[in-house]
């Protein structure tokens, strides 16, 4: 898969794209991440690329020309095409290439969003500084716009690096085990969080560990785990999972002696006790 990468400041990607899964991924050829610098392509002695709005307002916003010109660099599409290859450049956006401008006003990023990327051929990530992109940018790129949540950040460069990391664990062969990833959290059938998990030691602070886990037996433990998620999806849904005083998980851990009288919503979520 190749990924671009259009930004006003590179060198925020560095230690990001050379860390050990993406390192490894793109040194054996799995993933081709490119980072281009916008401000390559403006024009004029101080290459500016932001001005003041039309109508007034705080702050600066990127000019059109510069980002849309580094966009068109990219991916290799002649400035102001002509009707025939207009069209041909939509069809291949449609089969396996996506021009995403990062906005908080975007599609929000889910792992539905994550797996439809990860299908693609090649997507180019386009991130937004100041105030944001003259609204004539996704016209003329016929970008889509991808938001990672509801909350304003002070540039797309974060937001590119979480896009980049949820997409490219999905690849094939960059994640050792593809297993894992098809029983992360929102990733199974019925986009189900993860319900509490436990390794070594059995016993941690007098907490221990939910017997059938211990049990040996498959089907059992799968069941129970079927359950769990379903209860920490409900629990999250509800909005409750990390409130004080909530049974959840890791707040009300399983007593490894003598467990105290549980409340009956304690009965519903919490692992029983290790003997
Ligand atoms: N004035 C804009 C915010 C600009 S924030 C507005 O009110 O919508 C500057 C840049 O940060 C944006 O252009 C975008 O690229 C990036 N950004 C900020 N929040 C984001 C979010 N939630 N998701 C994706 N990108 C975001």
């Amino acid at each position: 898969m190749r990924i671009d990468i259009l930004t006003l400041f590179p060198e925020m990607f560095a230690g990001f794209l050379d860390g050990s899964l993406l390192g490894a991924a793109r040194a054996s050829g799995l993933l081709d991440i490119r980072v281009t610098n916008i401000r390559d392509f403006a024009e004029g002695i101080h290459r500016q690329v932001d001005d003041r709005p039309f109508g007034g307002g705080p702050g600066m916003l990127l000019m059109p020309g510069p980002v849309v010109a580094c966009a068109e660099h990219v991916v290799g599409v002649a400035p102001a095409p002509s009707a025939d290859e207009g069209s041909e450049d939509i069809d291949r956006s449609a089969r396996g290439r996506a021009v995403i401008l990062l906005t908080p006003g975007g599609r929000r990023l889910t792992q539905e969003v994550v797996e439809e990327l990860s299908r693609r051929e090649r997507i180019v990530l386009v991130c937004g500084r100041y105030e944001g992109f003259d609204a004539r940018v996704p016209a003329a790129l016929r970008a889509e716009e991808l938001s990672i949540g509801d909350f304003v950040l002070s540039g797309g460069e974060v937001a590119a690096m979480v896009v980049v990391d949820a997409v490219c664990r999905l690849v094939p062969g960059v994640l050792g085990d593809e297993e894992s990833a098809r029983q992360d959290s929102f990733s199974n059938p019925g986009r189900l969080v993860e319900g509490p998990q436990y390794t070594r030691p059995r016993e941690f602070r007098g907490m221990g560990v939910p017997d059938v886990l211990l049990s040996g037996d498959h089907g059992k433990i799968a069941k129970w785990r079927h359950e769990q998620a379903i209860a920490a999806t409900r629990r999250r849904d509800a909005g409750s999972s990390d409130r004080p005083g909530e049974p959840s998980p890791h707040q009300s851990p399983v007593p490894s002696k003598k467990a105290p009288e549980p409340t009956a919503r304690a009965i519903e979520t919490t692992p029983r006790s290790v003997p």
